[in-house]
């Protein structure tokens, strides 16, 4: 009997130190070493929602999350060189992160609670909210107005699901970006566009075409996206430390300015 139990006891021993054990790659997994080791920045920005992500006149990325993207290279390498920026969409963004395409998103990413289930973030460095973009002359002035009418949002995005709670007669048609929108809600495939004031404002900035409405109807605070886990405990402790001191030195509030976002 006592030797039953001794080797039921040595058997759990085994679980707990052996099998249970992790490999040296998982133990060792520190994104913000990698980044160091490699000493390249990998960061995943959108190119179709001006200013936040865009390619400029002269094809360079451009645009609020792009330069904290160089901020942020700046503060972990030393320098806003050391940084490689891959597009995303808003329907892809987190299949490139978890595919280690790129280290973080900083791609007008809301964060909620249901992505908290998947992702880790970074503090807030901006607050968005989602509004509603018609074509001028149109009678609708708020999201009553949509009942029984059809609406555009971008997969992926959070829109897509608020709306479809918020009015469940509205009929919602979906693209894959911005642009895409844009020129369905021109072309009369839609009543209105429904996603953040911030980006639906780029696209009245250079298009007079369309009109942003004046309400907002959710809280939408953007956030650098890891993936989850341990691995990203270190990056995002020196990425919330980035977005303090440039907070504190009133850096991101000009950067806000030099791109028109209040
Ligand atoms: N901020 C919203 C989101 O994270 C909409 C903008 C976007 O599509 O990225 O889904």
């Amino acid at each position: 009997m006592v030797k039953k139990i001794i080797s039921v006891l040595m058997l759990v021993m085994l679980v707990c130190c052996g099998c249970g054990k992790k490999s040296a790659d998982e133990v060792l997994a520190n994104d913000l070493e990698n980044i160091i080791k490699r000493d390249q920045l990998i960061v995943g920005i959108k190119t179709d929602t001006y200013p936040f992500g865009y390619v400029d006149d002269k094809g360079h990325y451009a645009g609020y999350d792009v330069t904290l993207g160089r901020l942020i290279a700046r503060g972990i390498l030393g320098s806003d060189k050391k940084v490689k920026f891959v597009p995303v969409t808003s329907s892809d963004r987190m299949m490139k992160l978890y595919s280690n395409e790129v280290d973080m998103l900083i791609a007008t990413m809301s964060l909620t609670q249901k992505r908290q289930e998947i992702l880790d973030f970074s503090n807030p460095y901006h607050m968005a909210g989602q509004a509603i973009l018609v074509k001028k002359g149109s009678k609708i002035k708020t999201l009553k107005d949509l009942t029984g009418k059809t609406a555009i949002i971008v997969f992926g995005s959070t829109s897509e699901k608020s709306l479809r709670t918020a009015v469940p007669s509205l009929k919602v048609i979906g693209y894959k970006t911005y642009p895409e929108a844009l020129k369905a809600l021109k072309a009369d495939r839609a009543d209105a566009i429904v996603s953040d004031d911030t980006i639906l404002l780029g696209m009245q900035l250079k298009d007079d075409s369309v009109v942003l409405l004046p309400k907002r109807y959710t809280k939408e605070p953007y956030a650098v996206a890891f993936r989850k886990g341990p691995e990203s405990r270190d990056l995002i402790r020196a990425v919330n430390n980035v977005i303090e001191i440039e907070t504190r030195n009133g850096q991101l509030k000009k950067i806000k300015s030099t791109f028109g976002i209040k």
